[in-house]
């Protein structure tokens, strides 16, 4: 055992030492029995997500762009990034607009499996990281107010609940952002008001959102970005760091991917698979600047050391 390790051990038999004697001496601890059991059900996928509370408002006065702020969305995927390089046993996350999902393989026993645990360590990591990188990604914007998240886990007991739920979830950014980047074009470009833009797009289908933006704005909504289309999806994966020799380190990628096919999932296999190890990854287009950043950071840390 190295001292180190000895020490860490000292501590924590004398803390628990401590802290039952503490305990059996006092007269109050029964209130502790007032406290519910809370273990989620085993071997079931935990899908903790998150959603901004009041961002209609959050997002105006803050000055996002309409109808997606890019600046706001990479700040969602930061955060998200702390709490998967936190959270070991998060094998996928999925984020659009306001919110975030993170999946907990069905296998993780972290807090063994504690309800609460698991939710409030998730939200507020995420809603602090969120606040303490506010000023990297919107430097001219000061923050008016702390903003704040709520937050739920689902529980879902097979493989194919989990991919329905990652499904759901990207067809809403489908729906949504069809309707508003009509909505905003609208507004933007063709001069109407807010309530001359929601009557004409009542009743509309997709098909007819594609007419408006292709026939009036030249615009041919396939060729919209990714991430505004289909969300982002986090994944463990280990890339080439060009500033290390070439060799391969373990980061949290970005895809934006339609994960409805079962393409992505036959691609993706380490999802299930969570105790394989971190797969490789060697994609044609450059390294996105968060996956860079992060490569940065382990440069630094491991120089450091
Ligand atoms: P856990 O994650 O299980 O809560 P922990 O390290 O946070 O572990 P706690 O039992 O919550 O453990 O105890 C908090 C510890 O933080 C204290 O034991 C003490 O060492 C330290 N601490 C908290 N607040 C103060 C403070 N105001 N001044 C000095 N130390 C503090
Ligand atoms: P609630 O507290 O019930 O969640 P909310 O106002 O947050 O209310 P949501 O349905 O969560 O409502 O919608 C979030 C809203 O935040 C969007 O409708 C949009 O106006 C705004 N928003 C969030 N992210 C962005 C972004 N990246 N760019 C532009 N607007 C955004
Ligand atoms: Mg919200
Ligand atoms: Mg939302």
């Amino acid at each position: 055992m190295t001292i180190r390790k000895f020490q860490t051990k000292a501590n924590f038999l004398i803390k628990r030492f401590f802290n039952t004697s503490k305990m059996a001496n006092s007269k109050f601890e029964y209130v502790r029995e007032f406290e519910n059991e809370d273990k989620i059900m085993p071997n079931c996928w935990v899908v903790v997500r998150i959603d901004g509370k009041g961002f209609h408002k959050f997002s105006k006065l803050h000055n996002f762009d309409k109808p997606n702020d890019v600046r706001a969305l990479e700040l969602m995927n930061y955060a998200a990034i702390d709490v998967m390089n936190e959270f070991r046993d998060i094998v996928i996350s999925f984020g659009q607009s306001d919110e975030y999902s993170f999946v907990f393989h069905k296998g993780a026993l972290l807090y063994n499996r504690r309800h609460s645990k698991i939710l409030t360590y998730v939200n507020s990591l995420f809603s602090s990281s969120y606040v303490f990188n506010w000023s990297q990604f919107f430097p001219s914007e000061k923050l008016q107010y702390p903003p704040s998240f709520d937050a739920r886990i689902i529980l879902y007991p097979s493989d194919e609940n989990l991919k329905d739920y990652l499904s759901w979830r990207q067809a809403d950014v489908h729906i949504n952002n069809l309707y508003n980047t009509t909505f905003w074009n609208l507004i933007l470009k063709g001069g109407l008001t807010n309530n001359e833009a929601e009557k004409r797009l009542s009743g509309t289908l997709s098909s007819d959102k594609n007419e408006i933006l292709f026939s009036e704005f030249g615009i041919n909504y396939n060729n919209e970005s990714p991430m505004f289309r289909k969300g982002t999806i986090l994944l463990r994966k280990k890339v080439k760091n060009p500033n290390n020799n070439g060799r391969y380190n373990c980061v949290i990628y970005p895809f934006f991917e339609d994960l409805i096919q079962n393409k992505f999932w036959k691609t993706h296999t380490e999802i299930f698979d969570y105790k394989s190890a971190v797969p490789t990854y060697d994609p044609t287009e450059k390294l996105p600047d968060i996956v860079e950043q992060q490569l940065r950071e382990l440069d630094r840390k491991s120089q450091k050391t």
